[in-house]
């Protein structure tokens, strides 16, 4: 059996962006206070570091997969200006339906894309963190085996905190999620 290694996924608007809500634009990009320097921790750590997005505006035509790329571009623009690296990133360009549920397979918490970085990547997700500013990003943990945290911002439901504070970790920011993972002792695989 293949041994894989831990990673870091993080969710990317209102995580290490600003959420301006289905941004398109480049030029209004915004990294969050601490969010170069806490990617930046975890590639010293060499954890990689995923990025896994919804993007439902592709779907429901606000913006286009072209707009996206660019927006992304800046992202990583930004920071790599501070000499982290980003080393993945996975999108679910699809809105969901009318009752609001997934129509898809990627769209957090759905575990598609988080597959394809598992396979990509070599990771073993019971080893891994997964962290975003809402349930949905963090919900994947429990699905796959690993560790999640959520970093609430002033938009984050508080119904989502609460289970987050039941079923994960809640962490104030993501330099205190950080940290939390490289103080962390290293979780010895099970089923070897
Ligand atoms: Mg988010
Ligand atoms: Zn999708």
């Amino acid at each position: 059996m293949t041994v894989g290694r831990a990673a870091v996924f993080l969710d990317r608007d209102g995580t290490i962006i600003r959420d301006t809500h289905y941004l398109s634009r480049p030029e209004h990009v915004e990294l969050l206070p601490g969010a170069a320097q806490s990617i930046q921790r975890l590639n010293e750590a060499a954890l990689p570091v995923i990025l896994v997005t919804n993007q439902s505006g592709i779907g429901r035509g606000y913006f286009t997969t072209d707009d996206f790329l660019l927006v992304q571009s800046r992202v990583e623009e930004l920071v790599e200006e501070t000499g982290a690296r980003i080393d993945g990133v996975y999108m679910c360009p699809h809105r969901p339906d009318a009752a609001g549920n997934r129509a898809c397979e990627c769209r957090k918490p759905g575990t598609a894309l988080f597959l394809r970085a598992i396979a990509d990547h070599g990771i073993d997700p019971a080893l891994s963190w997964f962290i975003g500013d809402r349930w949905r990003d963090v919900h994947p943990s429990i699905l796959l085996g690993g560790k999640g945290i959520l970093v609430p911002t002033p938009e984050t439901p508080g119904a989502e905190i609460i289970l987050a504070q039941a079923e994960a970790t809640v962490a104030n920011s993501l330099e205190h999620a950080v940290s939390k993972i490289i103080t962390s002792p290293p979780k010895i695989p099970e089923h070897r």
